[in-house]
This record gives structure tokens, C-alpha cells and sequence, in this order.
């Protein structure tokens, strides 16, 4: 049986939307198909952070992304009406030459999800809106999905980002081991409110008897405000108009009338699991449908969106260039720890153990210990293999614009690159950067050392495990 597609991604979400980019940019014919009528209209993932910052750097959505969002404004503590003290969210940070995005950029998820399918249109993907996966079966050449109505399409992989809930995982009988992070159930709203400045990020602490927190976050580059909600275990959010104005004027010094609009609004428990396997046989889990996080460490949609581009290149080596498929192996590898780290931080973050700050930027995550991973140096410096490779300008080039596009880059800092090399990498000389140190660093096209080297001494042999030869 032929396939339709070399990759089916089975939801439009922010995960899916960005594996559709990066297999479009590879020449990959994928698909993705989403159950929804349309993309989805809340605000609720809005914190990029900065490691997430340089992914949409590289996929070529930044500028739209700057140009729609903003940073996070101070939180306001309020009180019987009165302001009584400023609350920062996170530890600031400046942009420095290695890391030029430094602290999380506010984007609704709609806006960042209708920026994202813009480019996948650009770059020539596809999605098919109102089609929903009900079923998989695969053999040892491809996938076979089902829809709800009555359609089937063959696929050489699937992946399933088709969120918490995922059907996909389902089907293939992957269980999610996990918590409940708070009993309490969330509110999460988008609503238009007067009487608030759109300068502060106000928070309610709770007041008395059953009353929790509540938060409404001004919304960059749109005229709503985030709410979020905590309820007393065991109650139900109201998320009509009139449910949501109640809430506002019990737990503020606002009328009810305050409140204008309700624009979209969900409830939900906090919970943190993780999918018991991240692959079987041909199909993929990624995103929320691999990991649910607490929204708490605003970390959820961006390690999603970072599963996506670590397997997209693996996807198009395979598909396209002939790598083994033991390249796929290590997607599982080295997501499925990332994840658990990420949970574990969340929720941390979520009861107030951990503050937002150097750990929820992301920047410091890394493959080291990873099969893919090849350290020869016998004292290596500052960066390592499996380190992500920091931005930085090395004879009147910047890193992060060799870097952008879906190649392998070869950096060879106060060294000489091996000859023939820039055949199969593109190739960046000069003088080593202190926090760099020398070396030849080979970058992975998702921003990651995968070898780094005193010599090409093994270089070759390192480069066919990945297709480039
Ligand atoms: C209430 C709430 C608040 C959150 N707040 C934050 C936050 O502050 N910061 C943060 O980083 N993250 C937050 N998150 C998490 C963030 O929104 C998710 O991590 C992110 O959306 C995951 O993206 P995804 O593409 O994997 O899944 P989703 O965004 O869930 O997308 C999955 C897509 O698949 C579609 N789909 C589902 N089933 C099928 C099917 N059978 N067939 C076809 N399509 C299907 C869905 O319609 C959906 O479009 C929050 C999540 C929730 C629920």
C-alpha cells in the first residue's frame, strides 16, 4: 500500500504547526490534520521563552512574533481596592551577545498559532481543518489513521500532537503516568475589562472564606486581559458572562459591569504526567500529547513547540537523506528526559518552591549525556557537545543567522576545519569567543553541539550517522 504523505501530523496546535514548518522547509511532504473547524482561539499558552525565542528565530517567525506580542508587565498586588505593592514574576535579565532574547515575550497562543500557520502556508504546507483521528493501526512500511468521517489516509510516520487528551495515544495504548498538581480546579479566560490599567499584571490574593487567587494579565498587542482563577477543590467554574462577572466582583474592588465580554473562557486541573513512551513503531508523540505540564512555569507550549524541532530534522535526515532510522531513536531519548526535568520544574514553580527565572528560560538545556551526543575532546571548554550553541559574532558573522535554515553548521573557532567539509556543513572560521573556548563544534540544525572535536578525527564517521555524507 502507498503512502499519501511521508508524515501525517495528527493536530494543529502549536506543536503541529511547527513540525508542518519545519518539514515544509525540508522538502518533506507532510500533512497536518486537525479535528477543529478552526485554529484555537485562546490566549492560554502566552509566554515564549527565550530558548523558544531562537527555535522561532530560526524558522523564520520572529519578527511577526515580536511585532505581536510584548514583555511581561510588573504584577500589582491589590487590596480592598488599594495597590499595595509591586510583585515581580520572574528574575529580570538582560540580552547579552550569547543569549539576545532574555526574558519571556507575552503572545496570546491564538496569535502565535495564526502566526505559525501563516508561515507553514508560505513554506507550502498544508492543514486540513475538520478532520479527526479516530484511529491507527501500522504494519512495518507505514501508518494507517482513521477519521471520524469514515476517511483513512497512509502515512510513512505519524505524529500525534493532538494535545493531553491525545486519541492518537490512545489508540496506540501509550499511558500517561502523573499527578493532579492542585485538586483546585483553573479558570482561564480572555476577557475585556474597564477599570484596570493595562501597565500592571493585577493580582488578588484571596480574601477570606473559600476565595482563592485571581490574576488578570493586560494581553500584548491585543486589547484583552488574560484571567486566570483558582477554585476551592471540589466546585465547578461558572464560565458564562454572568459567572465570570460575579467572580471578578467578589474577588476585586470592580463591578460586575467591569466586566464587558468574555471572549473564550476553560476550566481545568493543574496535572503533571508523562506519556510512559514518546514512540511506537512509526508514530510519535510530541507536545501536550506526550507531557502535560501546570501552567504554572510557563513551560508547557514551549516544550512542545521544542519537541517539534527536534524531531523535524531527524524526520527529514531519514526521509530525505538517507540517515539510518536509529536517528529516530533519539528523539525519544532525548525529549522524553526533557520532559520529566520540565514537569518536575513546573510544578515546583506551580507551589511556589522554584521561582520563574534562569531554569524556566530554557536556555541552559542540553544533550550532554545523550547517544547522539560525541564530546572527543579530552578537556573541552565552556561549550560542550550537547550544549546548545550560543549565539555570537565570529569574524564579522553572527552565529544565529549561519545557523538559520535547516542545515548543519560547522564552527571552527581558532582551528582549522578539515578539508572538504563545507560540501556536506556550511562552515563558520574564526577567532574563539572566551565562552565558546577552541574547538571545532559541529551544530545540529536544532541549535545543539552534536560533535565537537580538537581535530576532524571522527567527523566523517559522526556525520553519517546523520546523513550527511
Ligand atoms: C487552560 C490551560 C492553560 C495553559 N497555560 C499555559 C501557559 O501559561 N504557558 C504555557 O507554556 N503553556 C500553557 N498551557 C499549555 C499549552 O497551552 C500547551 O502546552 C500547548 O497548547 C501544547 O500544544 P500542542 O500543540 O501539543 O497541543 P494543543 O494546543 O492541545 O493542540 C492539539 C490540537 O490537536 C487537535 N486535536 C485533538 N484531538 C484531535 C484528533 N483526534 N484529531 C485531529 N486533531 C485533534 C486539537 O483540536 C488541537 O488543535 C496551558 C494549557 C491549558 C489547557
Amino acid at each position: 500500500m502507498t503512502a499519501d504523505v511521508d508524515v501525517l501530523i495528527v493536530g494543529a496546535g502549536p506543536t503541529g504547526l511547527t513540525l508542518g514548518i519545519d518539514l515544509a522547509r525540508r522538502g518533506v511532504d507532510a500533512l497536518v490534520v486537525e479535528r477543529a473547524a478552526a485554529l484555537f482561539p485562546g490566549s492560554r499558552g502566552k509566554g515564549l521563552q527565550p530558548r523558544t525565542m531562537e527555535v522561532f528565530d530560526d524558522l523564520g517567525v520572529l519578527d511577526a512574533i515580536r511585532a505581536a506580542g510584548g514583555t511581561y508587565p510588573a504584577g500589582m498586588i491589590w487590596q480592598d481596592g488599594r495597590r499595595v505593592g509591586e510583585h515581580r514574576m520572574f528574575d529580570p535579565a538582560e540580552p547579552t551577545e550569547d543569549s539576545p532574547y532574555n526574558e519571556p515575550w507575552m503572545v496570546p497562543q491564538w496569535r502565535t498559532q495564526e502566526i505559525l500557520a501563516a508561515r507553514l502556508e508560505e513554506l507550502g504546507g498544508r492543514v486540513v481543518f475538520g478532520r479527526e483521528a479516530v484511529g491507527v493501526e501500522q504494519d512495518g512500511d507505514g501508518v494507517t489513521v482513521r477519521f471520524g468521517d469514515g476517511g483513512v489516509l497512509r502515512a510513512r510516520y505519524a505524529v500525534a500532537a493532538d494535545g493531553g487528551r491525545s486519541a492518537v495515544r490512545h489508540a496506540l495504548g501509550i499511558g500517561m503516568t502523573g499527578e493532579t498538581v492542585d485538586p483546585g480546579p483553573m479558570l482561564v479566560a480572555d476577557v475585556r475589562i474597564t477599570g484596570l490599567d493595562r501597565d500592571n499584571w493585577h493580582v488578588f490574593p484571596p480574601r477570606g472564606d473559600g476565595e482563592d487567587f485571581m490574576a488578570i494579565c493586560p494581553l500584548a498587542g491585543t486589547e484583552d486581559f488574560q484571567l486566570v482563577a483558582r477554585f476551592p477543590e471540589g466546585s465547578t467554574p461558572d464560565l458564562t458572562l454572568d459567572g465570570v462577572r460575579k467572580l471578578v466582583a467578589a474577588r476585586s474592588h470592580l463591578a460586575p459591569e467591569d466586566v464587558t465580554e468574555v471572549r473564550w473562557a476553560s476550566d481545568f486541573r493543574p496535572r503533571a504526567a508523562l506519556a510512559d513512551a514518546f514512540r511506537a513503531g512509526r508514530v510519535f508523540l510530541a507536545g501536550d500529547a506526550a507531557h502535560v505540564h501546570s501552567p504554572a512555569g510557563g513551560q508547557g507550549l514551549n516544550t512542545s513547540v521544542q519537541d517539534a524541532y527536534n524531531l523535524g530534522w531527524k524526520l527529514g535526515a531519514v526521509l530525505r537523506d538517507g540517515a539510518p532510522a536509529a536517528l529516530l531513536d533519539t528523539y525519544e531519548e532525548e525529549r522524553r528526559a526533557n520532559a520529566a526535568a520540565m514537569l518536575g520544574l513546573s510544578t515546583s514553580v506551580h507551589r511556589g518552591e522554584t521561582r520563574r527565572g534562569e531554569a524556566t528560560r530554557q536556555l541552559g538545556l542540553h544533550y550532554r549525556d545523550a547517544s547522539l551526543t560525541e564530546e572527543t575532546r579530552a578537556e573541552p571548554g565552556p561549550v560542550r557537545a550537547g550544549d546548545r550553541a550560543p549565539d555570537a559574532t565570529v569574524d564579522g558573522v553572527r552565529l544565529f543567522d549561519a545557523f538559520r535554515g535547516p542545515h548543519w553548521t560547522l564552527l571552527a573557532l581558532g582551528t582549522r576545519a578539515p578539508e572538504g567539509v563545507a560540501e556536506t556543513v556550511r562552515v563558520v572560521r574564526g577567532a574563539a569567543p572566551a565562552f565558546y573556548g577552541a574547538g571545532l563544534f559541529l551544530v545540529r540544525p536544532d541549535g545543539y553541539v552534536g560533535w565537537a572535536g580538537e581535530t576532524g578525527a571522527g567527523l566523517t564517521e559522526y556525520l553519517a550517522r546523520v546523513g550527511r555524507h
